[in-house]
């Protein structure tokens, strides 16, 4: 259930209604906008009368949710998540933020090398696998704390936030004093545990879409981390798998208006992943940016023949140059600038 109380509802109608719905068995999110605030009840019974609620003093509007995410909904915050980093930098805002770097963290070389060709044409957040999720156990697996402490070096370096992948519970601890995102892999979109303890984590984590998963169900697996007390969640579409096999993935670029739609959190658009191939990426990016991607997470790496992952879609650095320059004449076409 959703709650919107008036704009000129007081501090104590507030804590009042809170106060109700608890006693009447709910679980009481609280989000606070600029003009109104919102409450999102989770639980109780599902035969409870609204009309309760409704009489409350301050009380606009009261909404029974069908949908099963309740917290990830748009009525939640209809104006949007915007998530906000001390540096300034901000996903969901009006600007385009830009994550790049190389799919894993390699050595210190390799990494200060992309970081500061990234960092000059204008990307704000810098992405590198510490721990690598591989489809085969004989893969380079990633250099674990040595790549985390590279990329906190870099990141510091070059003014680059810094967004890694966490990939089981025991990481969250160690990674947490390097990282200033945690990212969610395809792979375990729907590894439960891991979000739970997510949710209790005061840091942003950006959640990636399963390879096979529906947009609702990467909207419950957002839930996963709000329900913990989380709310600086952002989404990531990153192709999901289809019969087509000319790409690694196929692109799904709907679902970025659709989640925008449903939900009020940021989206993120991967055209690496969602492509496999360095040649598609741009257009991929381009047409993300077209259609609302509150940032892009792309792959770019100094000496892509040589990468120890991902090569074939890590773009030269002279190609995101040229793809950053690109997105500084389409964002404008919507409203919006590079961040
Ligand atoms: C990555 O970002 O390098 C990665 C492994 O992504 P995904 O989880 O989308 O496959
Ligand atoms: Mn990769």
């Amino acid at each position: 259930m959703i709650v919107a109380m008036q704009d000129s509802a007081s501090e104590d109608q507030i804590q009042h209604v809170i106060d109700q719905l608890v006693q009447m068995g709910f679980e009481v999110h609280r989000s606070t906008g600029a003009r109104q605030t919102v409450l999102g009840g989770v639980g109780a019974h599902p035969e409870f009368d609204i009309r309760e609620v409704e009489m409350l003093p301050g009380v606009q509007q009261v909404h029974r949710i069908t949908s099963p995410y309740k917290l990830a909904a748009r009525s939640f915050r209809p104006e949007g998540t915007v998530v906000k980093f001390a540096n300034g930098v901000e996903i969901g805002g009006k600007n385009v933020v830009v994550m790049a770097g190389p799919c894993s963290v390699e050595s210190h070389d390799q990494l200060f090398a992309v970081s500061e060709l990234i960092a000059k044409a204008g990307a704000r957040v810098l992405r590198g696998g510490a721990f690598k999720p591989r489809s085969s156990p004989y893969s380079f697996q990633g250099l674990g704390e040595e790549g985390l402490k590279l990329l906190r070096e870099a990141g510091d370096r070059f003014n680059l936030l810094v967004i890694s992948e966490v990939m089981e519970i025991s990481q969250i601890p160690l990674m947490l004093p390097y990282v200033d995102i945690f990212q969610v892999g395809a792979r375990n979109m729907q590894n439960f545990n891991l979000l739970r303890e997510l949710g209790k984590a005061r840091k942003p984590v950006l959640l990636k879409r399963g390879i096979a998963a529906t947009i609702e169900e990467l909207l419950l697996s957002a839930e996963y981390l709000l329900s913990g007390g989380n709310y600086e969640i952002i989404l990531c579409e990153r192709g999901i798998r289809t019969f087509e096999t000319y790409t690694r993935n196929t692109m799904d670029i709907s679902a970025i208006p659709i989640i925008h739609k449903l939900s009020h959190l940021p989206m993120t658009a991967d055209p690496s992943h969602g492509t496999g191939r360095r040649d598609k990426v741009a257009p991929m990016a381009l047409a993300s940016v077209a259609a609302g991607a509150d940032a892009l997470l792309i792959e770019v790496h100094h000496q892509p023949d040589k990468a120890l992952s991902d090569g074939a879609q890590s773009l030269y650095p002279e190609q995101f140059a040229k793809l950053m320059d690109e997105i500084r004449m389409i964002a404008p076409a919507i409203g919006r600038q590079i961040a």
